[in-house]
């Protein structure tokens, strides 16, 4: 007899964003001549710039000519190199090529991370989080059961608020592990340096580990706030970096992302002793991954050319043009909203105290708008809903005026 996996069956069933797709299925096919206006899934909607295609063809040239087979376990040097010099050196972090691990994808690096801690580990998260976070550590069987309001048992939720400015501090009592994602997906929050300094503060008094998802870290348009987590004091004896190509350069259907796992980084065995935590993400990835495809890591390391990142960083702006409009329109119109000016997504409080998914009921009906409900991404996201800039000006400019006529008081 096969015995399942038991902790699967404790996550909540209907996952946010099929539950999304089929309300929208039901909307459209009784709506046949809508145009309905997505602005829910945090996807890319730019096709890859320029200099990214001409890369991965020249690529794909190299293949046909000699023999590319496995590469490098960490990827090839070509990319590291300009990971290291481009995104942490220019803002005067030192990084080493064997403490940087490629990937494809950082859904992938942030739901496998948790394999190299113990099951007994304990863990936070701000509230609402990208829903991987809780997931992976329920079906490693680090959680009880959830409970009526979602909140699983044995996870430290820290509730992003707008008292706090949707950036949570330090939990008080005994966590090991700590989930943080700056700029935030879903709430746009971004952490400043005073924030990011507590929490590695505290991770160093109480021998923790942070894991920081950096994935929107390109679309911060503030040079003086931290892009990385390693920009501050202490940062690499117990924080761990994710960042990704999805969002920055359109590669979400193209995958590639890298996790930072410095060397100074430590967890301890079963006897107290202290061990390397790359030592064990290394040979974790090394047992269970067989590298990016070169032709991938050639399209990664281009958008780092001089035109590859003048090309990304239009994009980014396109993006934030987006995230401008709606978040200066739905104020004008009368909403309450926040972020939406160091990432891609605008976090509203949902009008007349609907609920999130009431709110996105009557959004599809009154507007043919699609925004997320911000229950989905964690109990803390009741009552407020997640609107993204991955679209065109012409549908953001569309949508707003729709969402005005819609919710005229
Ligand atoms: C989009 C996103 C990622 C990136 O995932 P990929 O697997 O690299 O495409 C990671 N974290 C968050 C919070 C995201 O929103």
């Amino acid at each position: 007899m096969a015995h399942i996996n038991d902790h699967y069956q404790k996550l909540q069933a209907g996952y946010l964003f099929p539950e999304i797709g089929r309300r929208v299925r039901i909307f459209e096919a009784a709506n046949a001549d809508a145009h309905v206006i997505k602005l829910g899934i945090g996807d890319i909607t730019l096709p890859l710039v320029p200099a990214v295609v001409e890369a991965m063809h020249a690529a794909v040239d190299d293949m046909g000519r000699e023999a590319y087979g496995y590469g490098p376990d960490n990827g090839y040097a070509f990319l590291t190199e300009a990971i290291r010099d481009n995104d942490y050196r220019a803002r005067g972090v030192d990084i080493d090529l064997d403490e940087i691990f490629l990937s494809d994808g950082s859904k992938q690096d942030s739901g496998n991370i948790q394999e190299i801690f113990g099951t007994d580990c304990t863990l936070s998260v701000t509230d609402p989080s990208y829903p991987v976070y809780v997931d992976t550590n329920v079906m490693a069987g680090r959680t009880g059961e959830a409970d009526t309001e979602g909140y699983y048992g044995g996870i430290v939720y820290l509730p992003a608020t707008e008292a706090n400015g949707f950036t949570p501090g330090p939990p008080e009592g005994r966590v090991d592990l700590a989930y943080l994602c700056s700029p935030n997906n879903p709430t746009g929050a971004v952490a400043s340096r005073e924030n990011l300094q507590q929490w590695v503060d505290w991770a160093r008094a109480n021998e923790a580990v942070i894991l920081f998802d950096a994935a929107y870290d390109a679309f911060i348009q503030d040079d003086s706030l931290p892009h990385s987590i390693y920009e501050i004091e202490g940062a690499k004896e117990c924080a761990i970096e994710m960042r990704s190509f999805s969002k920055r350069a359109g590669f979400t259907g193209t995958r590639c992302a890298y996790m930072v796992v410095p060397k100074a980084a430590t967890g301890k065995n079963a006897r107290g002793e202290s061990v390397s935590l790359n030592t064990l993400w290394g040979r974790r990835h090394s047992t269970k991954f067989n590298g990016v495809p070169y032709v991938i890591q050639r399209a990664a390391a281009a958008a780092f050319s001089e035109q590859g990142a003048t090309q990304t960083a239009e994009q980014v702006s396109y993006y934030m043009e987006n995230a401008r409009r709606i978040r200066e329109g739905l104020s004008t119109a009368g909403f309450t909203v926040y972020a939406g000016e160091h990432a891609p997504y605008i976090w509203m409080k949902t009008p007349q105290a609907l609920s999130s998914w009431e709110f996105f009921d009557q959004l599809l009906e009154k507007a043919k708008v699609v925004g997320t409900p911000g229950s989905g991404f964690g109990p803390s996201g009741e009552g407020f809903f997640r609107i993204s800039a991955f679209n065109s000006h012409e549908n953001v400019d569309e949508a707003i005026e729709r969402i005005r006529k819609g919710f005229a008081t």
